[in-house]
């Protein structure tokens, strides 16, 4: 198999980590085939916002997700004005960069289908060849070492032989066995802001070669959306989305606060609380004065804008002069009227009194009272976009064998560089020791660990990881 195919490599996944790895292969020197399981390209990238960001501070990124990989944080910071360079020379048109001081953010902003059509574009005027509705089943291995990936096309398995292997297949958030097993204990919990296709094949077919997972399977980006009957189509999951949850106060359906509102750079973090609670399921509740304000600092979008959608698409709602009827009015929705007053009011005397440290749970930031009648409620549901862990990668975004499993003829296990300026900063043992898998490379959201509870974007990193995988796989089966 391998003799005919030295430089050939697969892309499992054309969304924009593989169309990115995809096009750097063949620029590299590769011969690659992209496999795409849907009908058409794009994945998630391609419905996307298209904000293509990075905090600009390193330090910032350490500050709000402790918990994930610091070498390739420090990967997607240091490269992202060069990928977006890159992004531009494929012919993507992006925004001129902007600082958004707010959300500490450097950010340039694609039209999603244009890049992704101009990625595509390039890819096959370089002479890469597409299969779409193909999916990756399972790798193929010999002697440890990647020699294939068998893949499924209307209803039949396929081998292709291959030197290497990209895994780019966009997270396991669509797999509810998986997200039972790792990120929530219903999956009913949540909606699927997001294609369905994602299914973890990547990381499956992976692991079950003896791929190590990353850290922080159990955390994941998404957003509350209008609760049921609401009804979100997939062109609409921007519209539906509560972003000024942070702002509010968040109550689950006992009526009870469950975490700090405030919590991290966006509704991210409330999101992946309320999951956890009955039925995924609660209220935002603000008043007059939160309505007229941004739903996020910096942005223009009013939180009226975004409440108006909610009550269009009949999400549960209620809106009343005082807390109490708005209380008694969220009794017809099975919320315990006197629980919620309790929790309104305690939440409004600790604020006004000076004593908001008191709160349980803490509120660390927005800390102000609903006093503005009239005050509004809107039902919302937690949602999953991508999952923030994955696969095991280096720097070079090679794939970690999960340690114990070394084979003989893997390369010697190495010691991971520190690639950051600021050695107190991120401690990496030099006695860490882990061999990569010969021959395969994740990137995107198949490459785990780069956010971790904390959110540092999704196209950032699926662009630098994507282009970092194409080259290396490239200097792969080129050298
Ligand atoms: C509504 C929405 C708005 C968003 N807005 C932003 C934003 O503004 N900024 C930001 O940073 N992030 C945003 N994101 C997140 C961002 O889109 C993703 O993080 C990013 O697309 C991930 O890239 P990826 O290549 O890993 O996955 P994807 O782009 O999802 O691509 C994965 C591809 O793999 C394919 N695939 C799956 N299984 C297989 C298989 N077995 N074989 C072959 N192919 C397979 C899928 O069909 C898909 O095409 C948004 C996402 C959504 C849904």
């Amino acid at each position: 198999m391998s003799d005919k195919n030295t430089d050939r490599v697969i892309v499992c996944g054309g969304g924009l980590s593989g169309l990115a790895a995809a096009v750097a292969a063949l620029e590299g020197g590769a011969k690659v085939m992209l496999i795409e399981k849907a009908p058409e390209l794009g994945g998630n990238a391609a419905i996307s916002n298209g904000v293509i960001w990075s905090f600009s501070d390193f330090e910032r990124i350490r500050a709000e997700i402790p918990d994930g990989d610091p070498v390739l944080q420090w990967l997607v910071h240091d490269s992202i004005d060069a990928a977006w360079a890159w992004l531009e020379s494929q012919g993507a048109t992006l925004s001129p960069k902007t600082f958004n001081p707010e959300l500490g953010r450097n950010e340039r902003t694609i039209v999603a289908p244009q890049a992704i059509a101009a990625l595509a574009d390039q890819f096959q005027r370089l002479g890469g060849e597409v299969r779409l509705q193909s999916g990756l089943d399972a790798l193929i291995t010999q002697d440890g070492v990647i020699c294939g990936v068998r893949m499924a096309c209307n209803g039949r398995t396929q081998d292709e032989a291959a030197r290497a292997v990209v895994i780019a297949t966009g997270g396991f958030q669509g797999n509810t066995e998986l997200l039972a097993r790792y990120v929530v204990r219903d999956p009913d919990n949540l909606y699927l802001r997001g294609n369905p296709w994602q299914t973890g094949d990547g990381f499956l077919a992976a692991t079950q070669i003896g791929a190590a997972a990353s850290p922080g399977l159990d955390t994941f980006y998404g957003h509350a959306l209008a609760a049921p009957p609401a009804r979100i189509s997939r062109q609409s999951f921007r519209d539906y989305t509560q972003w000024y949850g942070q702002q509010s106060i968040a109550v689950n359906l006992h009526g009870e606060r469950f975490a700090d509102e405030s919590h991290g750079s966006s509704e991210h973090a409330l999101n992946q609380a309320l999951a956890q609670q009955p039925r995924g399921m609660g209220f935002y509740i603000v008043d007059q004065e939160l309505m007229d304000a941004p739903a996020v600092k910096g942005k223009e979008q009013l939180t009226r804008v975004i409440f108006e959608r909610a009550r269009a698409a009949k999400a549960p709602i209620a809106v009343a002069d005082n807390i109490e009827e708005l209380c008694r009015q969220l009794g017809a929705f099975g919320v315990p009227e006197n629980r919620l007053f309790q929790e309104i009011t305690q939440f409004n005397r600790l604020i006004d009194s000076g004593h908001a440290g008191n709160l349980k749970p803490p509120r660390k930031r927005n800390r102000k009272s609903l006093t503005r009648a009239p005050f509004y409620a809107v039902g919302v549901k937690a949602s999953i976009t991508f999952t923030m862990g994955g696969l095991l990668i280096d720097e070079r975004a090679r794939v970690l064998r999960r340690a114990g499993t070394t084979s003989p003829l893997a390369p010697l296990p190495e010691t991971r560089p520190s690639m950051a300026t600021d050695a107190a900063t991120i401690a990496i043992g030099t006695d860490y020791r882990q061999s990569a898998i010969e021959g395969l490379y994740a990137a995107g959201c198949d490459a785990g660990n780069i956010g971790h509870f904390g959110y540092m974007g999704g196209l950032g990193p699926a662009l630098v990881t994507g282009w970092t995988a194409g080259k290396s796989v490239a200097g792969f089966v080129k050298g």
